[in-house]
Formats: C-alpha cells, structure tokens, sequence
C-alpha cells in the first residue's frame, strides 16, 4: 500500500479520531483528523484525499449535510468515496446514506478490522478512485477543455471496465496487390452513440495511465476476433498489427499483457510502436524487442521519419520494418525534394534490410510511384478504410 493514500476523518470524538488515525497509519495511509464539518470543508478546498470516512451525529453540520455538501461543492471529486459512520446501525441511516451521495456506511463502535477492510476494499476494488481524485484536483481550476478531457477520462474508465472499446481492421496488401497483413486499429462509440476518434482517447488513456488496462482489453478484444473467424472457418495467414504505447516498452510490462494472449493468436499479433515511443527510453525498448523475438513476435517502427531515428539506431533496433509516416507519402506529389526523399527513406530499407510499409495511400499513382520505388506494403483508404471485424473477415479472409 502507498504511504501517499490520504484519508480524512471527520468526527467531534477527539479520541476516537486518534485511535482511528492510529490504526489506518498501520496501514500505511495518512489521516488528517478534523473536529467538526465545516473545518473540514474548509481544508478540503485545497485539495481533497483518497478516501473520507465521516461520523454521521455531529454538532452544526451532521454527516448527511456534510455529503450533500460535499457533492454538490466539489463535483470535481466525484470519485473520492465517502464512508458514513453511525452510531445508528438501521437501514433507512445506510438508504439515507446512499442518498446524499455517500458510497459506504460503516457502524460504531468501529470495528478497526472491518473500518481497514472497507477502506482498503474501496480503494483496491476502484484503485483508480485515488487516480480520479489526483486529476480531479489537476482539473479543480481549469477551463471547459480539461473539463472534457476530464469527462473523457472517466468514460474511458468504464469503456475499458466494460470492455466496450473494439478494433477495427485495415488491410495491408503485397506489390502484387495480395492482402499480407492488417493494422488493428482501437474504436471507441460511446453510450450515447457518439465517437471519440483514437487521437483524442489514446493521448488522454496515455497521459492517465489508462494505456495499459486500454492495451489489455484491446489484445483480449483482438482474441476473441480472431477465435470468432476461426470458429466460422476463416483462414487468417498473416500478422496483424497492434499499437503500442511507450509504456509498454518495459519488459514486466510487455510480457505481461503479451502472456495473457494465447500462444496460436500470438502467432499473428504483431506490434507497432512510433519512434517518439522507442526513443523514450532506447535500451529499454531493445530490450523488449529482443524478448519478444524469442516469441517470434515482429515489431515496427511506426510513423517512420519523423526525425527521431538516427541512421546508427536503425542498424541497432532490431525491427522487421518501418512504416513511413504519411506526410511522406502525401509529400511524394508536392515537388522533387518530396520525391526524393520518399525514395531515400524506402530505399533504407534495402540497406537495413528491413521492411519498408506505406500508409495513408490514396491515389493509384501513389501507389504505383511506391511500389517503383521497392516498397514491401502499402496501407491505406485507396485499398480499404479500416473496418470492423466481420466485414474484414467477408471482405480480406477466405
Ligand atoms: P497510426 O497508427 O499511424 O494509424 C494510422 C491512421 O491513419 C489510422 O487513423 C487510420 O485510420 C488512418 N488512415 C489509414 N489509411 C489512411 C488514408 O489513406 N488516409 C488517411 N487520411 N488516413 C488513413 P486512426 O484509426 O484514427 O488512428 C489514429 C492514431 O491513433 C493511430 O495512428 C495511432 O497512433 C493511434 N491508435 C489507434 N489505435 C490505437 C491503439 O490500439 N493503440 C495505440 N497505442 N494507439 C492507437
Ligand atoms: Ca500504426
Ligand atoms: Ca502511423
């Protein structure tokens, strides 16, 4: 348990408050003991804890007041739970309870296993409740944007929950026009029927530490896909391509989300990880790299070009290819220094002898400029937009 978890208890028992602070410090928690209600809605202004345990009978403001207080000034907080403590153990004090917003109703006198154990449970079973309360006092201040930001947090909490993000599947497809791979890409269509689009959820599920719970229900997403087309007879003979965060890029980490998918879906599961992720940490990701090759598991290097990768960390990367970034591709038309140095990034994957795939193609000449100039795969709306799993299944499996 982290000794950073902070509780507050609100109670005008002076002894019962150091007896519980006593106890829950065993615990490694840190509590701040208040007196009375409106001391501690005073002090709660800057910033609030993990968890608040409230005394129900108190004088001036009770425990219930408190609550709807509470809620109603700091909507911020919303998932920093309240536990009620009554002298009363009677049902309608826990409805009551449950009315003004609190979370738990424990009795006195506390029983210190069952106070520790609720608080432990609260926090264990939710442990992104003390998460919700660090960035609900990040966002406290802040303007409408945050505020969304904040708002999509918390969906995404549930979304991840209820396993509710899917994958749709893009194609890519060979020089001879022949479908050898496909990106698995997240798609996330939220209750109310609206989209958030990857580039707005993946840096928010990043900056959270949500990306690695996301990751985890992707890859479980991607084998339950991959079953379903076995199971209807499908043949999938080729990678498809997950993407991962530079927080993946940790050996614990990588291995233990990679072990949860089955050994003949891993078979197909490769990964793309951009260059600004790899050059986070460079050793560390060479050292996942090289471990999952043991699995036989492929990487690339994603968004090639944009600058990160020197031509010395290429030779010592060990990936199987490099996807060049789309602007390059978009480039190719522009001008001849477009063109040229198109050609140069594909070209350095004959010297590294690495694969080199295209994405964002559109147009047939694009096409036919980058399979002259040696590139291995091209991706892209001119082939197919990614689509959701059964009809990639009609359209690209036999
Ligand atoms: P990316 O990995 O570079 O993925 C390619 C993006 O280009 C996808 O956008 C794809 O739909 C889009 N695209 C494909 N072909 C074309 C084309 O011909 N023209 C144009 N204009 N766009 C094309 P999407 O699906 O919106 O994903 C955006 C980014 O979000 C991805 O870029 C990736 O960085 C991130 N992302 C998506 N899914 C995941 C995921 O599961 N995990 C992580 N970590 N990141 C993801
Ligand atoms: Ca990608
Ligand atoms: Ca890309």
């Amino acid at each position: 348990m982290s000794t950073s978890r902070r509780i507050a208890f609100i109670d005008d028992d002076k002894d019962l408050g150091e007896l519980v602070a006593c106890a829950l410090g065993e615990q490694g928690f840190q509590v701040d003991v208040y007196h009375d209600a409106f001391h501690a809605l005073e002090n709660l202004q800057h910033g609030w804890p993990d968890l608040i345990l409230c005394d129900i009978m108190m004088p001036q403001m009770d425990g219930f007041e408190f609550v709807e207080i509470f809620r109603r000034r700091f909507q911020a907080a919303a998932h920093t739970p309240v536990v009620l403590v009554s002298a009363r153990e009677n049902a309608s004090e826990a409805l009551k309870s449950k009315v003004v917003g609190a979370d738990d109703f424990i009795s006195k006198p506390i029983n210190f296993k069952v106070l520790a154990a609720t608080v432990l449970s609260r926090i264990a079973q939710c442990s992104r409740i003390s998460q919700g309360a660090m960035i609900s006092r990040i966002f406290q201040s802040e303007n409408s944007r945050t505020r969304e930001t904040r708002d999509i947090y918390r969906d995404l909490c549930d979304a991840i929950d209820m396993s509710e993000l899917k994958l749709y599947y893009q194609p890519k497809i060979d020089a001879a026009g022949v479908v050898c791979g496909a990106e698995a890409l997240a798609r996330w269509t939220k209750n109310d029927g609206s989209i958030v689009p990857p580039n707005v959820f993946i840096p928010i599920a990043e900056q959270f530490d949500l990306i690695i719970p996301l990751t985890d229900s992707l890859l479980h997403r991607f084998t339950q896909d991959f079953e379903r087309w076995h199971r209807d007879g499908r043949q999938v003979d080729f990678e498809v391509s997950l993407n991962l965060s530079a927080s993946h890029l940790s050996e614990d980490v990588f291995s233990a989300s990679f072990e949860s998918v089955p050994v003949h879906v891993a078979r197909n599961l490769s990964f793309e990880v951009t260059e600004s992720s790899l050059f986070k940490n460079l050793d560390r990701a060479i050292a996942v790299i090289k471990s999952a090759e043991d699995y036989g598991v492929k990487f690339y290097i994603d968004d090639f070009g944009q600058g990160y990768s020197s031509l010395a960390h290429l030779r010592d990367l060990p990936v199987t290819g490099v996807k060049v970034d789309k602007s390059f591709v978009d480039e190719w038309a522009d001008d001849r220094t477009g063109r040229k140095l198109l050609s140069n990034i594909v070209s350095l994957g004959g010297i590294f002898d690495i694969d080199v795939v295209a994405e964002g193609v559109e147009h047939p000449e694009q096409r036919d400029v980058l399979i002259d100039m040696g590139c291995d795969e091209l991706q892209g709306f001119l082939f197919s937009p990614p689509v959701p799993p059964n009809m990639f299944a009609k359209s690209f499996l036999c």
